[in-house]
C-alpha cells in the first residue's frame, strides 16, 4: 500500500481522467436529466436504499458526485468501504446514532466520557430519542444492555486529550458496534478500523477541510451500515454542499504535511509549557504519564496538534492577551487558536459531569497551527506572564 503523503493526494481523483480533467470538478446541479423513465426510477429507488451512486443522480438531495468523491478519499484514508458525508459533524452523529440505535430497535448507548461537548448535550438531550450510560473505557462491559445499539468514543478526547485503548474498548463492547470520533487524531495519525471499530467520524470541519472555511462531517463504515446511514441522509436531507465538499476534499491532500507540522510545534509547546511557572497542568499525549494504556505508537501515530493546559486560577485574561492565538472555539486550521471549554465547548454538558471527568474551569484548549514555533511560544509567554505580573495567578514552586 503507498504511504499516507501519496494516499492523501491521490485519494477519490481516480476518475479525474477519463474525465478528461485534473483539478476536482465541482457539480452544482440540484436536479439531472433522466436518461429515460424507467432508469430513472430505478435509480431514485437504489439512491434512496442508500446506494453510493446509480444510472443517474436523479436529485441533488440524494447524491453529488463531488460529494461522492470526497466520501470515497475519506473512506480510502480510513481504509473502510464507504463513507457518507454531511453539512456537519453533528448531522452525521445524528444519522449513524439514528442507524445503529433507532433503525435497528437498539435505543441504548454507552458513551465514554470526555466527549466534545456538542455531541455529548445531543446524546444527553433525549431528542435522539436514544438513552445513554456515560462511563469510562473500564466500565464498558458493565454498563452494556440487551439493547444497547453503539458504543462511542473519543481518542485522543475533546477537551482533555485522554487516550482510549480501541482494542480493549471493541472487545468490552462485546460485539456492539464501536464508533470512534477519529476529528482529533485524522486519518494520518490513527485508523481506529484497524482496531476494530464499525464507524469512524469526522468533524471534517476541522483538519481535513483544515482552513476554517467549510463545515462537514463525514463518516466511514462497512458497506451495509454505510447504506443504511445514506438512506437516512436521503430522507432527512442533511447532505454536504459541493462545494463544501470541494474545501474539504482538497484540503486532505495536505492533510499529512499539516498535522506532521502542526505536531512537532506542538510537542515543543507541551514540553515548554510544562516548565512554565504559570501553567498548573499540561494534557498532550506525547508527555509522561499521559499514555497509560500503551497507546501511542501501537494505536496512535503521534501525539497530534492540540493540547491543553491548566492554569492556577480560572481567568480569561490570558485569553485577551492573545495575539497570534485567536480565542475562537472550533480547532484543525492553519492558525492556532486557543479556548475555555467550560465556557464555550463544554458549556452544555452539566457541571458536575463536566468536572468528573476532567474538565476544569482553569483548563484551556490549544489547536496548534502552522505559525512558526517561537513566535507561538512568544505569544503564550508574553500573555502568561501578565496575570503573574498582576498576582492574579500566584506562582507555586
Ligand atoms: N467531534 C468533535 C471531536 C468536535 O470537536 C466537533 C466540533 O467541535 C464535532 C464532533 C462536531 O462537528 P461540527 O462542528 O462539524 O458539527
Amino acid at each position: 500500500m503507498s504511504g499516507i503523503r501519496t494516499r492523501a493526494v491521490h485519494a477519490g481523483r481516480q476518475e479525474l481522467s477519463s474525465l478528461g480533467v485534473h483539478a476536482l470538478p465541482i457539480d452544482l446541479s440540484t436536479t439531472y436529466p433522466l436518461p429515460d423513465a424507467e432508469l430513472g426510477e430505478q435509480a431514485l429507488l437504489e439512491l434512496a436504499a442508500g446506494a453510493p451512486a446509480a444510472a443517474s443522480p436523479v436529485y441533488g438531495r440524494l447524491v453529488n458526485p463531488t460529494v461522492s468523491r470526497f466520501e470515497r478519499a475519506l473512506a480510502e484514508l480510513e481504509g473502510l468501504p464507504d463513507a457518507v458525508a454531511f453539512g456537519s459533524g453533528m448531522a452525521a452523529l445524528v444519522a449513524t446514532v439514528q442507524a445503529a440505535c433507532l433503525v435497528t430497535g437498539r435505543r441504548h448507548v454507552v458513551a465514554l466520557r470526555p466527549l466534545y461537548g456538542g455531541s455529548d448535550h445531543l446524546l444527553s438531550s433525549g431528542i435522539l430519542g436514544v438513552e445513554v450510560t456515560y462511563t469510562d473505557a473500564a466500565g464498558v462491559a458493565a454498563a452494556l444492555r440487551p439493547d444497547t445499539g453503539l458504543v462511542i468514543a473519543e481518542t485522543p478526547a475533546n477537551p482533555t486529550l485522554d487516550l482510549v485503548d480501541l482494542d480493549a474498548l471493541v472487545a468490552a463492547a462485546d460485539g456492539v458496534p464501536v464508533l470512534v470520533d477519529n476529528t482529533f487524531a485524522t486519518p494520518v495519525l490513527q485508523n481506529p478500523a484497524a482496531h476494530g471499530a464499525t464507524y469512524v467520524l469526522h468533524s471534517a470541519t476541522k483538519y481535513l477541510g483544515g482552513h476554517g472555511d467549510a463545515m462537514g462531517g463525514i463518516v466511514a463504515a462497512p458497506a451495509e451500515q454505510a447504506a443504511a446511514i445514506r438512506s437516512l441522509r436521503v430522507a432527512t436531507g442533511a447532505l454536504l454542499h459541493p462545494m463544501s465538499a470541494y474545501l474539504l476534499h482538497r484540503g486532505l491532500a495536505t492533510l499529512p504535511l499539516r498535522v506532521e507540522a502542526a505536531q512537532r510545534t506542538a510537542a515543543e509547546l507541551a514540553a515548554r509549557l510544562t516548565e512554565h511557572p504559570a501553567v498548573a497542568k499540561v494534557h498532550y499525549p506525547g508527555l509522561a504519564g499521559s499514555d497509560p494504556h500503551g497507546v501511542l505508537g501501537r494505536q496512535l501515530r503521534g501525539p497530534g496538534a492540540i493540547l491543553a493546559i491548566e492554569t492556577f486560577e480560572e481567568s480569561d485574561v490570558l485569553l485577551s492577551r492573545l495575539r497570534l492565538f485567536t480565542h475562537a472555539v472550533s480547532l484543525g486550521s492553519v492558525d492556532s487558536l486557543i479556548e475555555r471549554p467550560a465556557a464555550l465547548t463544554h458549556r452544555l454538558v452539566a457541571d458536575e459531569d463536566r468536572l468528573a471527568c476532567g474538565i476544569s474551569p482553569r483548563l484551556l484548549r490549544l489547536s496548534i497551527g502552522l505559525e512558526d514555533v517561537e513566535d507561538l511560544w512568544g505569544d503564550l509567554v508574553e500573555s502568561l506572564e501578565v496575570p503573574i505580573r498582576m498576582n492574579v495567578i500566584p506562582i507555586t514552586s
